[in-house]
C-alpha cells in the first residue's frame, strides 16, 4: 500500500502554477471606468480573447451585475459563447465584422457586427432585405489607424447613394485610437479631428473612441460610448502614471526543488547562467508551456510574498514545464517543495512581468495558458462560488 504523505495535496498542488482572478476587483474597475465617464456616456466592455485569457464565462456575468450591458468581442464564436450569458437588453459587438458568408449565424445568435468595409454593409444589408425588416450594426470609420473601418472614399461612397443604407439601423459609429497610450501623441487629435468629419456624413448615431486608455485622456475623448478592455483586468490604461485599476490577477509558481551551486556551475538549457558565487536556485513548476514568455528568462522576477522587498532574478532560460529563480538572498526563507512564488501578484505588477519579457500585459494575459489551477475570487454577497 502506498503512504501518502504528511497530508494530500488539494487540487491547486496538481499544477505547477496556480491563477487567482479576483472578480471583485473586475467589477470594481468597472465601476471605476464608469464613474470617471459619468452617466452621459455608456461604458462598454471588451471581453474579447476569452475576456483577456481570464474566462469570458466567468468574467462576463460579472461585468453584467455591474451594470454592464455592451459588450464587444472579435468573433463570431466569442459572441455565440457569451450570448447564452446574458440578456435580451445586453448588446455585443462583433468587432471584426462580418466575415462573409457569417451573416445569417451573427443575426440567428443575437450578435451585432461591426461593418468595417462597403463590401460588410452590402451583405448585411442584403440580409436585412431577406429578413425583411431593419437590422441593427456599428459602422466603424478609418480614423487614421488603417486596419479597420470606412475610408474617407468610402463614406463619400455612402453619402453619394441613396439606400447605401438601407435596411441597417446604426447603433454605434466608432473608430479606435492607435496611440492613446501616448496622450501627447500628435496622431490623438488627429484621429479625433478625422472620426469627427467622417461621422458628420453618417446617418446620426451614437459615437465610441476611446478604449482604456483613451478613457483617461479626459471627456473630449468619451462621446457616447467607451470600451475598456485591458483597464478591467488590472492592466495599466495610464501608462507611466500610477495605475488607477485595482489588481485582478495573480500568478503563482511553485517551488520543485532547490540547490546549492558554486560558482561557474551552469543552470538551464545552453548553461545560459553561470553562477558567479554560491547560489540558492530554485526550480519553479511554470514554463512557457503555461504561456508565461520565454522571453522572460534572464529578465523577469520572482517574489515570495512574505518577503515582498527581494527580486528574485529568473535564471538562464525558460523551459517548457519550469523556470530557475535564485533565492540565495532570501535562503533564509522557508522554500520547501510546494512554495508558491509570485510571477505576477501584489508586488509584482502585470505590467512590470510583461515589460521584463519585452512585452505588454495584453499580451502576457492573453497567452496565459489553460494549463494553471484557476481560482475565481468572489464576493460572498455574490451567488457565484469559487472554483
Ligand atoms: C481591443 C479593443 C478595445 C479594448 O481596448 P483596451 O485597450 O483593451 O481597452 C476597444 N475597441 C476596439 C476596437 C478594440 O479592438
Amino acid at each position: 500500500m502506498l503512504t501518502a504523505d504528511p497530508m494530500p495535496a488539494a487540487p491547486s498542488a496538481w499544477t505547477g502554477g496556480i491563477l487567482t482572478i479576483d472578480l471583485d476587483a473586475v467589477a470594481a474597475n468597472y465601476r471605476i471606468l464608469r464613474d470617471r465617464v459619468g452617466p452621459r456616456t455608456i461604458c462598454g466592455a471588451a471581453v474579447k480573447a476569452d475576456a483577456y485569457g481570464l474566462g469570458a464565462a466567468r468574467i462576463v456575468p460579472v461585468l453584467a451585475e455591474a451594470g454592464c450591458h455592451t459588450f464587444f468581442v472579435a468573433h463570431l464564436a466569442e459572441g455565440a459563447a457569451i450570448r447564452p450569458l446574458l440578456g435580451t437588453d445586453a448588446t455585443i459587438f462583433v468587432l471584426n465584422g462580418a466575415m462573409p458568408g457569417t451573416e445569417a449565424a451573427l443575426h440567428e445568435h443575437g450578435l451585432v457586427p461591426v461593418l468595417n468595409s462597403l463590401e460588410q454593409i452590402a451583405r448585411w444589408r442584403d440580409l436585412a432585405r431577406q429578413a425583411g425588416r431593419d437590422l441593427p450594426a456599428a459602422l466603424q470609420v478609418d480614423s487614421g489607424m488603417s486596419r479597420f473601418g470606412l475610408s474617407d472614399a468610402d463614406v463619400d461612397a455612402l453619402a453619394a447613394r441613396d439606400g447605401s443604407l438601407a435596411g441597417i439601423t446604426p447603433l454605434l459609429v466608432m473608430s479606435h485610437l492607435a496611440c492613446a497610450d501616448e496622450p501627447a501623441h500628435p496622431a490623438n487629435h488627429a484621429q479625433r479631428a478625422a472620426f469627427l468629419r467622417l461621422r458628420a456624413r453618417l446617418p446620426a448615431a451614437p459615437a465610441s473612441l476611446a478604449a482604456s486608455s483613451g478613457l483617461f485622456m479626459g471627456s473630449d475623448w468619451h462621446f457616447d460610448m467607451v470600451r475598456p478592455g485591458a483597464a478591467l483586468y488590472g492592466i495599466n490604461p495610464t501608462p507611466g502614471w500610477p495605475n488607477p485599476m485595482q489588481p485582478v490577477v495573480r500568478l503563482q509558481a511553485r517551488i520543485v526543488q532547490t540547490r546549492w551551486i558554486g560558482p561557474g556551475t551552469a543552470v538551464g538549457y545552453g548553461a545560459a547562467f553561470i553562477a558567479d558565487r554560491p547560489s540558492r536556485i530554485a526550480t519553479l513548476a511554470v514554463g512557457y508551456g503555461d504561456g508565461f514568455p520565454r522571453a522572460a528568462g534572464g529578465h523577469g522576477h520572482a517574489v515570495l510574498p512574505e518577503r515582498p522587498a527581494a527580486k528574485l532574478p529568473i535564471i538562464g532560460r525558460i523551459s517548457m514545464d519550469c523556470l530557475a529563480v535564485d533565492v540565495t538572498d532570501i535562503s533564509d526563507a522557508p522554500l520547501d517543495a510546494g512554495t508558491a512564488l509570485d510571477l505576477i501578484g501584489p508586488h509584482h505588477s502585470i505590467d512590470s512581468a510583461a515589460a521584463a519579457a519585452g512585452t505588454i500585459g495584453y499580451e502576457l494575459l492573453t497567452g496565459l495558458g489553460a494549463r494553471y489551477h484557476r481560482l475565481y475570487r468572489d464576493d460572498r454577497s455574490r451567488k457565484g462560488c469559487n472554483g
